[in-house]
């Protein structure tokens, strides 16, 4: 089997490449990626990409996929296509499903269902503690062993210092890495939005900023002591920011990812209790964003991950206090980025590819956002220019939400390709 995209920009950060060639595909690996390929490659399916980007597949190290146990939300089916319509090739679930994906058998489960019922290539995430309870350690060394990427408890923030640092410990022992949601329960558990003027204007109690930096300082203080390894989750504090950049300064082993939505909006657009737009951590105001754009730009922030948390209609369609926190994220998120920040010239296509491919992958040491010779075919072309709305009626995912309805954006992911097959083409995604 042998595939060639023709004539396209091809931008792989993990090896400085930004060039108008082909990329052949051999077997489900890259073949080759260079000039003039095309011509040689007799007998292959050849798909001219030309005005177009040629880049590695789309890596999200966070999503809720919902599977199993919560199927009414999403599945592993619905939310892999909805990864492959994002121009996602890799996508990691968090383990709060029910029931929690807490020890060894649960983890090669869900990798087996995966294979089965996936499009895209899903990577386990397992409990750092049983039923995410934070009591007592999940089996993490079995689970690692089994395949599982890495270690959180999203959701809940590991309240108790002890269990964060064993399991730092432990998952340090086999080269894991936690992943901290970052909120101070004391300070934030009873808030539906960010604490400040608009929160106060609107009469709803609020989720203080100082509730993230003060669990995000924890938490680096901990990776610093053990001498582990932990990624803060979904960073959307001026604060956390400043503490991860001290941090790394210091060598600690921190890396940081931060989503769509904290980075391109504000707790302004609560203003009207869209339930679209409760999210946890919340949306911030504009100071935090600023400040979460910079260290996007200057690798404090390694990664854009969605958290890409779908509900059925129903359960959006409610009063804000009442409705449960999250949206859908995969099948907007390339484009969002791409509108707000490589159109605005905030960021080249360089640095949007390597913050959504390269660096996650790196985190969790996949075999992934690469076009290196060799490697898995996990492919996007995306269309930087390509003009569409968002309109949630189109998505494949079964959560009908998003803040971003109704938005024109410019760029979206034309073709996905998982381990040599076309997975999407056109916004349809073919399985
Ligand atoms: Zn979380």
């Amino acid at each position: 089997m042998k595939l060639v995209l023709k004539g396209g920009r091809i931008i792989d950060p993990s090896q400085q490449l930004d060039i108008v060639g082909d990329v052949v595909v051999v077997d489900g690996r890259i073949e080759a990626a260079g000039v003039g390929l095309a011509e040689a490659a007799d007998g292959a399916r050849i798909i001219d990409v030309s005005g177009l980007v040629i880049a590695p597949g789309l890596v999200d190290m966070h999503v809720h996929l919902r599977d199993p146990g919560l199927e009414a939300k999403e599945d592993i089916a619905s939310g892999t296509r909805a990864a492959a319509a994002g121009g996602y090739t890799t996508v990691c679930p968090m383990p709060n499903t029910k029931p929690v994906i807490d020890n060894a058998i649960l983890v090669a489960g869900m990798k087996q269902k995966a294979r089965e019922e996936g499009v895209v290539n899903v990577q386990i995430i397992g409990a750092l503690s049983k039923g995410q309870q934070g009591k007592e350690l999940a089996e993490i060394g079995d689970m690692m062993l089994n395949g599982a990427v890495a270690l959180s408890d999203d959701g809940h923030y590991v309240e108790s210092a002890y269990i964060l640092k064993t399991g730092l410990e432990y998952a340090r022992m086999f080269g894991g890495l936690v992943i901290s949601h970052a909120e101070e329960e004391s300070l934030a558990g009873d808030g539906f939005m960010h604490e400040g003027a608009v929160s106060a204007m609107l009469g709803l109690r609020g989720r203080p900023a100082v509730a993230e930096d003060i669990a995000v300082a924890r938490d680096v203080l901990l990776a610093e002591y053990t001498g582990g390894t932990i990624h803060i989750a979904h960073v959307s504090t001026a604060g956390a920011v400043e503490c991860i950049r001290q941090a790394k300064l210091r060598g600690v082993k921190v890396t940081a990812e931060a989503t769509p939505h904290h980075l391109t909006l504000t707790d302004e657009a609560v203003i009207g209790f869209n339930t679209a737009t409760k999210v946890n951590p919340p949306l911030r105001s504009t100071e935090h964003v600023e400040a979460l754009i910079a260290g996007l730009k200057d690798g404090t922030i390694d990664a854009i991950a969605t958290d890409h948390a779908p509900h059925a209609f129903e359960e959006k369609d409610m009063e804000f206090r009442y409705a449960p926190s999250g949206f859908s994220g995969l099948e907007t998120a390339l484009g969002v980025i791409l509108n707000s920040f490589y159109h605005t010239g905030k960021f080249t296509l360089n640095e949007v590819i390597d913050r959504m491919s390269t660096t996650p992958a790196k985190i969790l040491g996949l075999e992934a956002g690469t076009l290196k010779v060799g490697a898995p075919a996990d492919i996007v072309v995306i269309d930087p220019e390509k003009e569409w709305t968002i309109d949630s009626n189109n998505f494949y995912t079964r959560g009908k939400c998003t803040p971003y309805e109704g938005n024109t954006l410019r760029g979206r992911a034309v073709a996905t390709i998982v381990g040599g097959r076309v997975v999407m083409q056109g916004g349809e995604v073919k399985e």
